[in-house]
Parts: structure tokens; sequence; C-alpha cells
């Protein structure tokens, strides 16, 4: 009896050393894989780890997980404001200028080095499903299924290698989601690490959320930003002639739906004008964007209870971010480009157990430039010397480095075109900004601004003509033209690729 227990605690310890093993084999050795996050246009301002003025209406539940049980980064930012280009530096670790995709409308080279081809041949299974903006096919990628282009909120068609499918009836926050979690369950190779690339399409314009969440956030009225009236008075050309307004550029039909019901009712009980009618779509526009958030954030979730169930949460890295930042109503603008924090600056928390320890804050100033060379080193790749950022896992570990970056550099080229927001380039640190427009119909052709965000974190005054930062102002045209060398940036004449403007769609 003794001994025949004895055996079978034996058999009991063997059979666990069996598992163990196999379990070993199934993360395929130490290597972590990846989950990484992403979102079209999610502002900081709107995730709730973030604070700011919507704390209170716990908007990002499950976003903030990732930060309870991970880091939070302050400083994250993009080198260049816009959807497709962000992408390309994604993929890239390269600025704008380096890997070709400057703006929303050029090609990009996809037969150009790019992370995800170095991780799959050193042995990662690499996926991507969602937006990326990026048309022609895919590289690098074991699995790719994307939207075509900007893709729709609602019956959405995706491109894969073999063909395309129409998902009749669906949100593609969902149906990324879905087939997010269908690659993970029956895809994914158990005997290789993986790096699977989620990319939503929410919440980008025209704010369109699914049925459940639009009911919610219905009725909702949200905290006004304090600059909501802001008349520009303090900065140059380029703020006072955009056109991403929300009094003059925020369509009543294709944005804010007040041709259908029951806000085409509404207005026409109530007609509104002037600063009342702002005041009325900037409720509308977070009704929408919101209720947008809400989606992915209830989908990411599902995502993390996935790697939890499965057990896979204990070796996965994930990461949240955004490919840039966005105005709502600072401003008394709607989307981004310019180099102003709300659009310059965009989220990025990232969960690591073992390595991140919960809860923290991270203030060094890091930009997505960096994001390709993380994703090499947690793979333990080297990364290829003609990349341009820094990887973040010392960062991660609560390492920074004596010399790391004190300053970024960025620059936004889309002009002329859709929001006239005009080229500009500059230089940015924790306190000081400095950003050179250019192009401009001015004597010099280019326009100066420069910003103290501690006394002014809203960037309403441009102190550039302030004698007291002379200094400060002197230093930071140094350390651009030295960033500017360090980044091989080479001039893109404004004639290189000349559309003609779209129409406005003012109301
Ligand atoms: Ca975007």
């Amino acid at each position: 009896m003794i001994e025949n227990v004895w055996v079978s605690s034996f058999k009991r310890a063997v059979a666990a050393v069996v598992v163990m093993v196999s379990c070993h084999n199934l993360s395929a050795g130490s290597k972590p894989n990846i989950l990484w996050l992403f979102s079209d246009d999610h502002a900081y301002q709107a995730i709730g780890a973030y604070g700011g003025r919507f704390e209170s209406l716990d908007l990002t539940p499950h976003i903030d997980r990732i930060a309870e049980r991970g880091m939070v980064f302050d400083k994250a930012y993009v080198g260049n404001s816009i959807c497709a280009p962000s992408r390309a530096t994604l993929l890239t670790g390269k600025h704008s200028h380096l890997n070709g995709k400057i703006d929303n409308r050029v090609a990009f080279n996809h037969d150009q080095q790019q992370f995800q081809k170095i991780l799959q041949k050193k042995g990662y299974q690499t996926a991507m499903i969602g937006k990326i903006h990026l048309s022609g096919k895919m590289q690098g990628f074991d699995y790719w299924e994307v939207l075509p282009g900007q893709g729709k909120y609602w019956d959405p068609r995706f491109i894969t290698e073999k063909g395309q499918t129409v998902y009749k009836g669906e949100h593609s926050t969902d149906v990324i989601t879905r087939r997010a979690l269908n690659w993970l369950k029956k895809d994914r190779s158990k005997d290789k690490p993986f790096m699977l690339m989620v990319h939503y399409k929410a919440p980008h314009r025209h704010w369109q959320p699914t049925t459940r969440w639009k009911k919610k956030f219905s009725t909702m009225t949200f905290p006004e930003p304090d600059t909501l009236f802001d008349d520009y008075e303090g900065r140059g050309t380029a703020a006072k002639k955009q056109d991403m307004s929300i009094a003059h550029t925020m369509g009543m039909r294709g944005d804010l739906k007040a041709g259908k019901s029951p806000r085409k009712e509404e207005l026409e009980k109530t007609p509104l004008t002037g600063k009342a009618l702002v005041r009325w779509k900037y409720q509308m526009y977070m009704r929408d964007y919101l209720a947008c958030i809400a989606g992915v954030d209830e989908n990411i979730g599902k995502l993390l209870d996935h790697l939890k169930a499965t057990g896979l949460d204990k070796n996965t890295v994930v990461m949240y971010s955004s490919d840039q930042g966005f105005y709502l109503g600072e401003h008394g603008w709607f989307d981004k480009r310019f180099m102003y924090e709300e659009s310059f600056r965009a989220p990025l928390l990232v969960k690591w157990p073992g390595v991140i320890k919960p809860g923290t804050r991270n203030h060094d100033m890091v930009q997505n430039i960096d994001y390709a060379e993380t994703f090499l080193d947690i793979a333990g790749v080297e990364a290829p010397a003609d990349m341009q950022g820094e990887s973040l896992l010392p960062l991660f570990k609560g390492k920074t480095p004596a010399d790391w970056r004190e300053n970024l550099y960025y620059h936004y080229y889309e002009y002329p075109a859709v929001h006239s927001v005009r080229r500009h380039e500059g230089v940015a640190g924790k306190r000081f900004k400095l950003i050179r427009f250019y192009g401009i119909d001015v004597p010099d052709g280019e326009e100066w601004e420069f910003y103290d965000l501690k006394k002014d974190p809203s960037e309403m005054k441009s102190e550039y003509n302030n004698a007291e930062y002379a200094g400060q102002i002197a230093a930071l045209k140094k350390e651009l033209a030295r960033l500017k060398e360090k980044y091989e940036v080479v001039d893109v004449p404004q004639t290189h690729h000349l559309r003609k403007k779209k129409p406005s769609n003012r109301p």
C-alpha cells in the first residue's frame, strides 16, 4: 500500500516534469510572444490611465488593465502625425523621409526592410489583422488580413493573400477581434513564438460605433476642453488657416449624422447657431468618438481574457498604442497633423509579466521610430544599423540609460491637402518645443513657433519673439540641425506630388 502511494506520486512527479517540458516547448523556449494592439486616432485624453477630463467616465477599463499590470508611457510621440506614415514608421523603424511614406498619398515600398520580415526569418510566426492603410501586398507576415485603404466600419471587406471576404452586417471592431482570436486558437503554431498585430479602424473619422455602444452614449454629456473656443491669436498662420475645426470643417451629415433621426428632429426643434452650435457639435462628436473607443476597449478585453484563459499571458508582451493622437475639441479642432501635444503625442501602454513592474509609469521621450527595434529586442534579435530608433527594453526594466535622448524630431508633409495644415518640422523636449512652418506666403517663406510647456501646457502662445527665451530657442535650433543630420533628413519638395485640394465639407 505504502509502496503503491510512493509509486503513484513518483508517476505524478514524472508526469509533471513531462508537462513542464512540453509547456516549455509550447512557448518555444523562452522567447516571448508579442501582441501588438493598435487603433486609429485614439487620443491619450480618452484613456482612463492617462487621466484628464474623461477620467471619471471609466471609458477604457480593459486598456487600463494593461496599465495596472504594466507600464504607462507619458511621453510617447510620433514622428509624423498622420495615419499611413505612422504605420510605415512602425514597420520600418525609420522616419518618413527614409521609408518614403511621407503622407497618405505616396505609395509604400513593401520591398524595403521591415521588422516583421526579420522576426519571421528568426523563427517567429507573424500575423497582421485589421487596418494597415498601406496599399499593396503585405510582406513578412505568415498571415495577413487587412482592410483595403481606410476600410469600412460596417460590412467591412478584408483582403488576404488569397482573396477577400465581406463581413455583412458586422462591425469592423468586432470582426478584427474575432479574426484575431481565430488566428490565436486555430492558426497559431504551437512550436513558434508569435508576433500578432491587431489593428482597429476605430475610432477614425466618421466615428461609427457599434449599435450597443451608440445606444449607451446617446444621452451622455461630456466636459468641454478649456480651449474649445480658441481664437489662435497667440500662434502663426498655420493655426489660423487650418481647415480642421469643429465650427467650420466638421460636417453636419457625414461627421455628425445630423441628417438622420434623432439628431435631425432635435435640431429642427431647437435650431442652433454660433457657439451653441459648436457646443452641440462637440457633444455629438464625443458621443460617437467615445462610443467607438468603448467598442475597441471591450474587444481588447476579449483578447486579454483569451491570453489569460490559455496561460499565454505569462509569456506574452502586450502593447497598446495608436497611430497618433487626436484633437477632442482642444483648440476647437478634430483631426491631427500638428506638432502640438494632442496630435504629436500618442498612447503607449505595455504589459510584460516578470519583466515590467506592474503599475509603473515612464517619463522618458520615446517615439514610434522605437517600436520596430523594441520588437526585435524582445525577440533577442539585433536590429539593423539603419533603423533609427532605440529599443525600449531598458525602459521596460526601469533602467533608462543615462544618455537616453532628450529631444525628438518631427516632420509633417501633407500639404496642400485636406485640412490645410501647413508643412512643418520641429524639435521637442520635455519642456520646450520649437516648430518651423515652411512654404508659407510670408517674406522668408517660414514661420517659427516656440512653446514653454511648463508655463503654457495648452500651447496658446508662441514665445518665439520673447527675448527671455533667446537662449533656449538658439539651443533648440542647434538641436534641430543636429537631429536632422543624425536622421539623414532630406528635403522633399512641396511640389513633390501636388494634387488638387479636395473641397472642404463645410456645413
Ligand atoms: Ca490615424
